[in-house]
C-alpha cells in the first residue's frame, strides 16, 4: 500500500517510497493520445494499458511527496493520470509552476507541451526569416494558433487553415493571421493554396497530413521547409492515406523534418523567458476550450478528431 489516509482524512504517501501524490486540477486533451489507443502507438510513449487510467499532460497540486524536489502545496505540470488523484512514481518531465499570475490552465497549453512544440517547431525546425510565406494547418488549435502568432512576430506573411468559418474569423481577427480559409469548403486544396500563396510557400507547419500535405507539396517554393509536427487526419485511419506529390521535394529542394517536443524540454526556462512577457503584455493571445468535469473528458478528447474544440482543449477536474 503506497497511499494511506491519516487520522485527519488526509492522503499520505508511504514513507518508504519516492512517490509524489498529486491532486489533478486540469487535464489536457492531445491528439497523440489517440495513437496510444492503437497498436500504432508512438515510439516516444508506450501504448495505454487496458483497464488502467489513461495518462496525459495535466496541471496538479502536490498533496504529499517523498521526493525532495517537490513539496506539499507545489503546483506542477507534466504527465499525470486521468483520475482525481495520481501517484507519480517519477518526477521526470514534471515541471514546478512558479508563475501563478497566469491562468493555471495555460500550463496545459501555451505554457506547457503545445507551447513548447510551437516554439521549437517554428523557431528551430522552420528556421524562419522575415518576409517569408508561412502556411499553418489546424491553425486555430493548441499549437497552430501560436505558430501563426510567432510567424507574425517574425515579420512573415501567414495564412492558416481551419475547419469552420468561426475558426477562420478567429485566425484573422484574434490571432492576426494575414489570411485564413476553411479547408472543408475548398473542393480543390491545390487551387486554394495557389490563391492564398500566388508566389508559393516558404514554410509549412504541418499538423494534419494527408490531402493537405499533398496539395502543399505542389505549392512549395525553392528551398522551402516543412516542419512535420503531426498528421491528425491519419490518426483514426487503419491504412494511412497516400501522398503522391513527393517529386516536388526534389524539384523544389524542400527540406522536410519531423520533430518531437521532448527534444525541447531542456529549453523550457528559455521558452518561459520568451513567452511570459508577450502574454503579460497581451501581445500573444491564447484561446482555450475548457470543459468541466472529469466525466466530460472522453467526449472532449474525441472532439479533437472532428474539430469540435475551438482552441486548446482542456478538462477542468477540480479547483485547488
Ligand atoms: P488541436 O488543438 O489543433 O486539435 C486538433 C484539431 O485538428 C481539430 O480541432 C481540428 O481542427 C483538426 N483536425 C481534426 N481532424 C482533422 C482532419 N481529418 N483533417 C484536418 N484537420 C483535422 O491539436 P494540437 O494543436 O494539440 O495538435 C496539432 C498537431 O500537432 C497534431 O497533429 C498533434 O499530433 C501535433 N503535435 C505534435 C507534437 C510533437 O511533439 N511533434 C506535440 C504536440 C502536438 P479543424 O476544425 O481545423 O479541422
Amino acid at each position: 500500500m503506497v497511499v494511506t489516509v491519516d487520522e485527519n482524512l488526509k492522503l499520505k504517501v508511504a514513507s518508504d517510497s519516492k512517490d509524489i501524490l498529486v491532486k489533478n486540477l486540469y487535464l489536457s486533451c492531445d491528439p497523440y493520445m489517440r495513437l496510444l489507443m492503437t497498436n500504432r502507438s508512438s515510439e516516444i510513449f508506450g501504448p495505454y494499458t487496458p483497464g488502467a487510467p489513461i495518462t496525459g499532460f495535466g496541471v496538479g497540486k502536490v498533496i504529499d511527496s517523498r521526493n525532495p524536489e517537490f513539496m506539499e502545496g507545489d503546483l506542477v505540470w507534466g504527465i499525470t493520470g486521468w483520475e482525481e488523484y495520481s501517484l507519480l512514481k517519477s518526477s521526470e518531465g514534471l515541471f514546478k509552476i512558479h508563475h501563478t499570475d497566469i491562468p493555471l490552465s495555460y500550463y496545459t497549453g501555451i505554457l506547457g507541451m503545445p507551447g513548447l512544440t510551437a516554439y521549437g517547431g517554428f523557431y528551430e525546425v522552420c528556421a524562419p526569416k522575415k518576409g517569408e510565406y508561412v502556411f499553418v494547418s489546424a491553425a486555430s488549435g493548441a499549437v497552430g494558433q501560436l505558430v501563426g502568432q510567432f510567424a507574425k512576430l517574425m515579420g512573415c506573411y501567414v495564412v492558416g487553415s481551419a475547419g469552420t468559418r468561426d475558426k477562420v474569423e478567429l485566425l484573422k481577427n484574434k490571432f492576426g493571421f494575414d489570411d485564413a480559409f476553411n479547408y472543408k469548403e475548398e473542393p480543390d486544396l491545390n487551387a486554394a493554396l495557389k490563391r492564398y500563396f500566388p508566389e508559393g510557400i516558404d514554410i509549412y507547419f504541418e499538423n494534419v497530413g494527408g490531402k493537405m500535405l499533398d496539395a502543399v507539396l505542389l505549392n512549395m517554393r525553392v528551398r522551402g521547409r516543412i516542419a512535420v509536427c503531426g498528421m491528425i487526419s491519419q490518426y483514426n485511419c487503419d491504412q494511412p492515406e497516400g501522398v503522391y506529390n513527393l517529386m516536388s521535394i526534389v524539384y523544389k529542394r524542400v527540406r522536410i523534418e519531423g520533430f518531437a517536443v521532448a527534444d525541447y524540454y531542456p529549453q523550457y526556462s528559455k521558452f518561459l523567458d520568451f513567452i511570459l512577457p508577450y502574454i503579460r503584455e497581451g501581445k500573444i493571445k491564447y484561446v482555450e476550450d475548457i470543459v468541466e468535469g472529469l466525466e466530460n473528458g472522453p467526449t472532449a478528447l474525441i472532439g479533437l478528431f472532428n474539430g469540435r474544440n475551438v482552441g486548446k482543449q482542456v478538462v477542468l477536474v477540480a479547483s485547488q
